[in-house]
């Protein structure tokens, strides 16, 4: 029954997602073909495009399993000991120390695009993946034995299941006929590497302010990612504007709490929408990673989320390994695993983010009375959801920081 399709799974998009789900079915002995718009260039030598993925411990195992790890660099791996987050009107400070977890840090930062390129070396090493670079998704169409997956070269494969990795605004769960509910935050997100006089210690910083958020991500060699929240003429704006301002308009957005800023990078602007898919499978189709739940990055989890749902995925294809692992029970299994794992994380960033950041009345009310940082329990879902540690965040005062 196997050798009657061209391979047993076809995933569009060779995202960090994408590749690293490839090497799970192939570990489990399934032929995955990947379709990929990008060259092979670039997905061999990503360029930098500004993220900085806060991995959680159990991210950084799955990806050791995968044998991806090996691949990333030590000197781009850099330790998240703690992390600050301040509301802009009010005096509470929500600290989460390391020592109150059972690890010496909470998590590491890793460069998406060092992810990117250790994935895709270990797929490129993998016989049983076979990486179709420069080619997009055309159409797809379903027959009871299998999926047919056309492409812009005017190819035709057909697999037991196509998996769409392509992104929040994925192809796949178009021409899959799954609808996703999108939420545009009306904001832009700047982020881009700078050197700062001042330590940060490995501490995170998470600055919510009336009209924009503010965060800093601890980075090896006395730099750290900035990612500034505005509306999007303003990102476009800082994104421009000369070298030397840009250091100086950061250094006065942060109070000066870092001394002298410098930028050392290229900056990237990243409109805020975030997208929940109404289902994650259809028949002989799946999505993963953005394509099924694209979070808004302040909780720092879409990569791990996605990384998890994959593990899941090829899980339940595994089961049915021999057999045909397009049929349905598979399939429904995942689908309701992970948007148990996914739900409640991702509708309460989107509430906490409006909570933080709504310009309303009602909002600001809530906001200089406090409300918000007496909401620990959503603060300490959040934080444990980054961590995956029993972390417990506490209401004090924090160690005198810069
Ligand atoms: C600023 C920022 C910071 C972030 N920080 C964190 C963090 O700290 N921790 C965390 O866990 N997550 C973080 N994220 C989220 C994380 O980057 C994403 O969740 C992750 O990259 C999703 O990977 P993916 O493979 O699903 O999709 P993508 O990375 O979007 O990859 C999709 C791939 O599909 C390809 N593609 C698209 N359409 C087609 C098509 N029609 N045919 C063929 N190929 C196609 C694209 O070229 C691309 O290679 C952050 C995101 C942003 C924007």
């Amino acid at each position: 029954m196997r050798d009657s399709c061209d391979f047993d799974v076809v995933i569009i998009g060779a995202g960090p997602i994408g590749l690293c789900c490839a090497l799970s079915l192939a570990g489990d002995g399934l032929r995955v073909g990947l379709i990929e718009r990008q060259s092979a260039d670039s997905l061999a030598q990503p360029a930098f495009d500004g993220r900085e993925i806060a991995l959680t411990h159990r991210s950084v195992k799955l990806l050791a399993d995968l044998g991806v790890w090996p691949h990333v660099a030590a000197g781009d791996v850099a330790p998240l000991k703690d992390a600050l987050v301040m509301t802009g009107g009010s005096t509470g400070r929500l600290f989460f120390d390391h020592r109150e977890t059972r690890c010496a840090e909470l998590g590491y930062l890793v460069p998406n695009h060092a992810i990117r390129a250790a994935a895709h070396r270990r797929a490129v090493a993998e016989p049983r993946v076979t990486l179709l670079h420069g080619r997009q998704l055309e159409g797809l169409r379903f027959d009871p034995a299998a999926a047919r997956v056309r492409t812009d070269r005017h190819e035709e494969l057909s697999c037991r299941v196509v998996i769409g990795a392509d992104s929040r605004f994925s192809d796949t769960r178009r021409a899959a006929g799954i609808g996703a509910d999108m939420v545009d935050f009306g904001k832009s997100m700047l982020v881009c590497r700078m050197r700062h006089e001042t330590p940060h210690l490995q501490t995170a910083w998470e600055w919510f302010q009336e009209k924009s958020t503010l965060a800093l991500l601890p980075l090896n060699g006395g730099e750290s990612s900035v990612v500034i929240t505005v509306p999007a003429a303003e990102a476009r704006r800082l994104q421009v504007q000369d070298a030397d301002a840009f250091g100086r308009e950061v250094e006065s957005r942060f109070e000066h709490r870092l001394g002298a800023m410098r930028l050392v990078s290229t900056r990237h602007v990243y409109p805020l929408v975030a997208s929940y898919a109404r289902r994650f499978v259809a028949s002989r189709c799946a999505l993963i990673g953005d394509a099924a739940v694209g979070m808004h990055p302040v909780t720092a989890h879409g990569f791990n989320l996605g990384l998890q749902g994959q593990d899941c995925l090829a899980g339940e294809l595994k089961r049915a390994a021999g057999g045909d692992c397009g049929a349905g029970a598979s399939l429904d299994r995942y689908e309701a695993a992970h948007r148990r794992n996914s739900r409640v994380l991702y509708f309460a960033t989107n509430a906490i983010v409006r909570l933080y950041t709504d310009p309303r009345p009602l909002h600001r009310l809530g906001r200089s009375v406090g409300l918000v940082d007496r909401l620990v329990p959503v603060k300490r879902l959040m934080m444990s959801a980054l961590t995956e540690t029993r972390a417990r965040g506490s209401w004090r005062a924090a160690p005198e920081r810069p």
